[in-house]
């Protein structure tokens, strides 16, 4: 695990980076980039302490085997240590210097094997500051986890194949079970032609198809409008005319070295301009299973 928790600091190394660029070349935002900010130098100091303190009882790793818990299978069979990770929520709690840790439950334990029994429909009854902050928490545990498992790739029929979650043509995470956050599009071998999918939860990247909804499956292209600004030209939104509900798309193929999440914070307006103006039915649980297709660009 060690070093998938060593990848995950380098990963958060090039999202403060690449904010920072942004932000020189103009591309800021009030406020929003600096909370963002805090909580990637708040998940630095995490994994470090982890990794300074040798944490190794955190959870016991799971081994998925495929069919079995493919559904979840980085909370599905994880055995969690809620005391040890109570204490390091607190900590990543206190590493925020913002207000927004202010109104959080102080029942850390409680609230941490809650949130690990029911898996991640728990976090769907929290209040919405507090699942920045729990999705910031969990943000580096879940994507050492994605890490090492595509480390183990091919070593074995027990164990996860990273080609599963690229090839997974979902509209969820095969790690986690997470919902994308956004797609984005770029030019290289693995990625030209689909649209990629980036999970929310452990910032895994999968294909998807060109063309079609994320959230109810629809294909027809007349029905999935596109939404752009010329203030904010390498992302739009794709809103689905059937379903009501929109997904960001990040054209990263002119900027190749631009971080999608870093691109998804510094075009929030355009979210806030959908919210404002279309009428929209969003919510996580809208996300339904699209029956498969062999649709490509
Ligand atoms: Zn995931
Ligand atoms: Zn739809």
């Amino acid at each position: 695990m060690t070093n998938a928790f060593e990848q995950v600091i380098r990963n958060i190394g090039l999202k403060l980076y690449a904010l920072d660029k942004r932000k020189e070349a103009g591309a800021d935002l009030e406020g929003v980039s600096d909370i963002y900010k805090n909580i990637l130098i708040s998940q630095k100091s995490l994994v470090s302490k982890i990794l300074k303190e040798n944490i190794k009882d955190i959870y016991s790793l799971p081994l998925p085997i495929r069919g079995k818990t493919f559904d979840r299978p980085l909370i599905g069979s994880m055995r969690i240590n809620a005391g040890r990770i109570a204490n390091l929520f607190d900590f990543f709690i206190k590493n925020i210097p913002y207000d927004i840790s202010s109104g959080l439950n102080n029942d850390t334990e409680k609230y941490l094997r809650n949130f690990f029994n029911y898996n991640y429909d728990y976090l769907t009854r929290l209040k919405s500051d507090e699942i920045i902050l729990f999705e910031g928490f969990l943000r580096p545990f879940l994507e050492s986890m994605a890490i090492y498992l595509k480390n183990k790739d091919g070593q074995g029929p027990s164990e996860y194949n990273s080609n599963d979650n690229l090839d997974n043509f979902s509209n969820t995470c095969s790690f986690c079970g997470g919902e994308p956050s956004y797609g984005f599009l770029k030019s290289d071998d693995e990625t030209q032609n689909y649209l990629m999918l980036e999970c929310s939860k452990c910032g895994s990247a999968w294909r998807y198809y060109r063309v079609q909804c994320v959230f109810c499956g629809e294909e027809d292209p007349s029905r999935l409008e596109i939404f752009k600004s010329d203030k904010y030209g390498n992302a739009g939104l794709q809103y689905c005319k059937i379903c009501k509900n929109y997904i960001k798309i990040i054209d990263l193929r002119n900027n190749q070295t631009f971080i999608p999440e870093i691109e998804d914070i510094l075009t929030i307006p355009l979210d806030i301009w959908m919210h404002k103006n279309t009428p929209l039915e969003i919510s996580a649980s809208s996300i339904t299973n699209p029956s498969p297709s062999s649709k490509g660009d």
